[in-house]
C-alpha cells in the first residue's frame, strides 16, 4: 500500500487532529468542539484535546485563568473569549454568531467535561439550534472519576449535580433518594459538605454505602469509604474535619453495601455493611410516597406530562405507575 493511501486510511479509522469523523459542516457553518480538560492533574487531557484546541479559532472558556494555566503547559496560543454563567446571555448568540460565520471554537470548563454542572449546556443547545456541528472531545468528569474508585455499584447509576440548596426542592430529592435503588452521585461544596452527609444520613438511615472524593487527580486526593453510620468517624478524617478543595460524594444502594476489607481513608479499617443490606430489589411501600409524589409534581411543574413524570418517578422509587399516577391527582 502506498504511503498516501495508508495515510488516508488511518485518518478514516482514528479522525483527523481535530478528530472529526463526520465531514465539515455544511454552507460555511463553523464548528464547536466541546473539549474534556483536566479535574486537577495537568496531564489528564487527550492528544486530541490538545490539537483541537491549537487549531481552533477560539477557546471559549468558563474561567480563563485556569484555562490560561493549561495553554501555557502545553506551549497552545489560542486566544480566549470568556463564556460564564454570568455573561452566557450575551456571549451565547456571539459565539453562535462566530460559528454561523465558519469559525472553529472549542468549549471548555474551568475543569472536566463543558455541560456537566456548568453552563455549557445552554451554548450546546444555541449551536444545535443554529445548525451549527457539534463535536465532542471526551476527557476527565470528576463523578464518573468518583464513581469508578467508590467500590460501590457502577452497573447502574444517577447523578444529580448539586442538590437544590434548601426547601421544598431538596426535601424531594432527599426523599427520592431514600427509595432510589441506584448508586446516586452528588456535587458538593467545601462548606457544604458536611451538613449534606448528616442529612443523607438522618434521612436515609445508618446502612447506606457511601464514598466521599475529595480533590481527586490532585496532590491531597483522598477516598473516604463507609457507610453512613460511620459518619462521625469519617467526619473526623483530616479531609471531612475542615472541609477543603472539591468533593463529589457517591451514595450506594440499599441493596449493597460498600466493599469489604480495608477500607482506605476509613478509621479502623473494615466498616460493617449495617442494617438494611439483606434488603431485595423491591422497595415498593419501603419508601416514602410524599417524596415521590412531590418528585411527580416538580415535574409536572416543570412542563413534563404527568404520565411521563409519572413513568420516570415510578421507575426511580419502585412504587406503582397506576398509584402514583392516582395520587398524583389529589396533589
Ligand atoms: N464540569 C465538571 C465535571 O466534568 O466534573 C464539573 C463542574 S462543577 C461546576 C464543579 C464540581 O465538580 C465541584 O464542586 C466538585 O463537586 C466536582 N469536582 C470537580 N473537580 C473535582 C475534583 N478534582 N475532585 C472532586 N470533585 C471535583
Amino acid at each position: 500500500m502506498d504511503e498516501e493511501k495508508k495515510k488516508k486510511e488511518n485518518e478514516s479509522e482514528n479522525g483527523s487532529s481535530s478528530g472529526s469523523q463526520t465531514p465539515v459542516s455544511q454552507g460555511g457553518l463553523g464548528t464547536l468542539y466541546i473539549c474534556g480538560t483536566p479535574i486537577g492533574n495537568l496531564e489528564d487531557i487527550t492528544l486530541r484535546a490538545l490539537a483541537t484546541l491549537k487549531e481552533v479559532d477560539f477557546i471559549a472558556a468558563e474561567d480563563t485563568r485556569q484555562t490560561r494555566k493549561l495553554l501555557a503547559r502545553y506551549d497552545i496560543n489560542t486566544p480566549l473569549v470568556s463564556y460564564h454563567e454570568h455573561n452566557m446571555k450575551e456571549k451565547g448568540p456571539e459565539i453562535v454568531d462566530e460559528l454561523r460565520s465558519g469559525k472553529k471554537v472549542a468549549l471548555v470548563s474551568d475543569a472536566g467535561m463543558p455541560g456537566i454542572s456548568d453552563p455549557g449546556f445552554d451554548l450546546v443547545r444555541r449551536a444545535i439550534e443554529a445548525g451549527i456541528r457539534v463535536v465532542p472531545v471526551p476527557g476527565p468528569t470528576a463523578f464518573v472519576a468518583a464513581l469508578v474508585a467508590s467500590g460501590l455499584p457502577t452497573d447502574t447509576f444517577v447523578f444529580l449535580g448539586f442538590l437544590p440548596r434548601k426547601g421544598k426542592d431538596r426535601k424531594a430529592l432527599l426523599d427520592c433518594l431514600a427509595v432510589e435503588r441506584r448508586t446516586s452521585i452528588v456535587y458538593e461544596a467545601p462548606h457544604r459538605i458536611r451538613r449534606t452527609l448528616q442529612e443523607l444520613r438522618d434521612r436515609l438511615g445508618p446502612g447506606r454505602g457511601i464514598a466521599v472524593a475529595r480533590e481527586l487527580t490532585k496532590v491531597h486526593e483522598e477516598i473516604l469509604r463507609g457507610t453512613l453510620g460511620d459518619l462521625d468517624s469519617l467526619m473526623e478524617m483530616p479531609g471531612l474535619a475542615n472541609p477543603r478543595g472539591e468533593f463529589v460524594i457517591i451514595i450506594g444502594p440499599p441493596t449493597i453495601g460498600p466493599p469489604t476489607g480495608l477500607v482506605e481513608g476509613t478509621p479502623g479499617g473494615r466498616m460493617n455493611a449495617g442494617p438494611g443490606y439483606e434488603g431485595g430489589g423491591n422497595h415498593e411501600g419501603c419508601g416514602n410516597i410524599e417524596g415521590a409524589l412531590d418528585r411527580v409534581k416538580q415535574l409536572v411543574d416543570s412542563g413534563m406530562e404527568r404520565k411521563s413524570a409519572v413513568k420516570l418517578v415510578s421507575r426511580e422509587t419502585g412504587f406503582r405507575r397506576r398509584e402514583l399516577y392516582r395520587l398524583s391527582l389529589k396533589k
